[in-house]
């Protein structure tokens, strides 16, 4: 009888306890400033082109080989608009293949990459997540917009330091 009573009151307690799940999809719990969703090319508003060379260096490291960049001439450069020689010419993420592990912003000299908070884009078709420059310069700029991101060297903080934060 006493261990019937106590099984009641747990019932009633978690019962009125407030609810933390979210019914999902239909439902969608914020995610930390500091979630790491799929990368993302940032855009430079004061020159109006990409942060990204097209270097290849986070190519390069990227575990998981889902990442692809190609550079051209800056032609900004020869109308005296911009200061970067070259400029990214496609970029492209299977972000099917990319695991999230952030290395692409770790090694990127520029702020030319970000972890955003991105992470619902499933689809049904193998391979059909690969996005191209156009598409990740869309999501940078919504993710600039949305957490007011700003280059480490506007803030005085290094990357190291703003990704402590
Ligand atoms: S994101 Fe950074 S490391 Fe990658 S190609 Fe662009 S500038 Fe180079
Ligand atoms: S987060 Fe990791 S796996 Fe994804 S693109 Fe960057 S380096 Fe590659």
């Amino acid at each position: 009888m006493l261990g019937n009573l106590k099984g009641l009151l747990v019932t009633m307690r978690e019962f009125f306890r407030p609810r933390v799940t979210a019914q999902y999809p239909k439902e969608h719990l914020p995610v930390a400033p500091r979630f790491m969703g799929f990368p993302v090319l940032t855009w430079d508003e004061k020159v109006e082109e990409p942060y990204c060379t097209g270097c290849m260096v986070c190519v390069r490291y990227c575990p998981t080989q889902c990442m692809s960049a190609t550079m051209k001439d800056n032609p900004l450069l020869q109308e005296g608009k911009s200061k970067r020689r070259k400029i990214v010419d496609e970029f492209e993420i299977n972000l099917g293949r990319c695991i999230l592990c952030g290395i692409c912003v770790d090694v990127c000299n520029f702020d030319a990459i970000v972890m955003s908070h991105e992470h619902e884009l499933s689809v049904f078709v193998r391979n059909g997540n690969r996005v191209d420059l156009e598409r990740l310069l869309e999501m940078g700029w919504e993710h600039q917009q949305k957490v007011g991101w700003k280059p480490s060297g506007e803030t005085g903080e290094s990357k190291e330091e703003k990704a402590a934060v």
